[in-house]
């Protein structure tokens, strides 16, 4: 497979009334062409902030203070904002949970689908038009040539969120990023959104990076899955050995607090506790308040990413004997 982001140690920051906050505390991972990786964990774990930083659409108080970010091996830190909305425009498109933000109350759905069109593209407004349905027959919705028409409040929460990922897909993105896409939405209109872009996906062999806290939705979109805890990626591997064979106790937390609705005795087991503040100076592992496997050296030495089997690592020390440590920790035990 080809990678199509590559992200490396990645630290955003905040400038707050306290001081600088860093919100990803050094994370990397990648996205292969044609695969959904998605991005797991409770809100502010900095999994947004991962895919704004990727974007270039941090708030003007945040910034990338160090790593690197690069699509098909093109470094995006050095880009203008000018170049940067060029790629957003070409390369990279981003769906967000509420589509009634991003789309323009008074304008009508045709002239938001074509407007871009036209001025990126150089499509006539005939042309434009013509490609306007063409996406909104795409993204599965009936009756395109009379939506063109209507405004965003006539349609209904699945529909707006199919026009949303209609105009992210105009300009042809090689990575599409979909933070919390079907949070919104109803259940049956959520797996139908899901449904749709795993075919976008393997029909336009996109790139996906999907953010979610929520692991049902993980099972139903993700190749691989990255699991955040408090800025840093403390999990990652493909989605049978996260959901068979997790490694963190975090994760296995995440997955103990999906409803089965196969077996009614099956009690919710929400982690007790809550992720601590960005600013919170914790020693060891930053999960340790939470975990109910903690030893005496997780309060005082951060574990290093633990590599389990093919493309499967856990940061955690119960995995100190299983596994090779990373190249970092200079310590090989097998
Ligand atoms: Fe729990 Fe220790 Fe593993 Fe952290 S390193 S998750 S505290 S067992
Ligand atoms: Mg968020």
């Amino acid at each position: 497979a080809q990678t199509l982001l590559e992200v490396k140690d990645l630290v955003t920051s905040f400038r707050t009334a306290e001081g600088t906050v860093r919100a990803v505390k050094g994370i990397s991972f990648h996205v292969e062409k044609g695969e959904t990786l998605c991005i797991v964990g409770e809100s502010g774990c900095g999994k947004s902030i991962t895919s704004l930083s990727v974007m270039g659409l941090l708030p003007s108080n945040g910034s990338i203070e160090s790593g690197e970010i690069l699509l098909n091996n093109e470094p995006l830190q050095n880009l203008s904002q000018e170049q940067l909305r060029k790629l957003r425009g070409n390369q990279m498109s981003m769906i967000f949970q509420e589509p009634m933000t991003a789309l323009n109350p008074v304008l009508t759905i045709g002239y938001q689908l074509r407007e871009p069109l036209i001025l990126h593209h150089k499509l006539s407004k005939s042309e434009a038009t013509k490609q306007a349905v063409e996406l909104l027959n795409q993204v599965g919705i009936p009756n395109p040539a009379k939506r063109l028409n209507q405004y965003p409040h006539e349609l209904s929460g699945g529909m707006r969120q199919r026009v949303m990922i209609a105009m992210a897909l105009a300009c042809h993105p090689s990575l599409l990023i979909a933070d919390e896409p079907t949070t919104a939405l109803d259940v049956t209109i959520q797996a139908q959104i899901l449904d749709l872009i795993n075919d976008l996906k393997e029909k336009l062999d996109m790139g996906v990076l999907l953010i979610t806290h929520d692991m049902g939705v993980v099972a139903e979109v993700a190749n691989r899955v990255m699991v955040m805890y408090a800025g840093l990626k403390i999990e990652e591997g493909p989605v049978e050995e996260i959901f068979n064979n997790p490694s963190h106790p975090y994760t296995i937390g995440l997955l103990n607090s999906v409803p089965n609705v196969d077996d009614p005795e099956f009690e919710l087991e929400p982690i007790p506790g809550n992720m601590p503040g960005l600013n919170e100076d914790i020693p060891g592992c930053r999960f340790h308040p939470r975990c109910k496997f903690a030893m005496d050296k997780c309060k005082v030495m951060a574990p290093p990413e633990f590599h389990l089997s093919q493309g499967h690592s856990a940061t955690c020390w119960l995995n100190e004997k299983e596994a090779e440590t990373d190249e970092n920790s200079g310590r090989v035990t097998i």
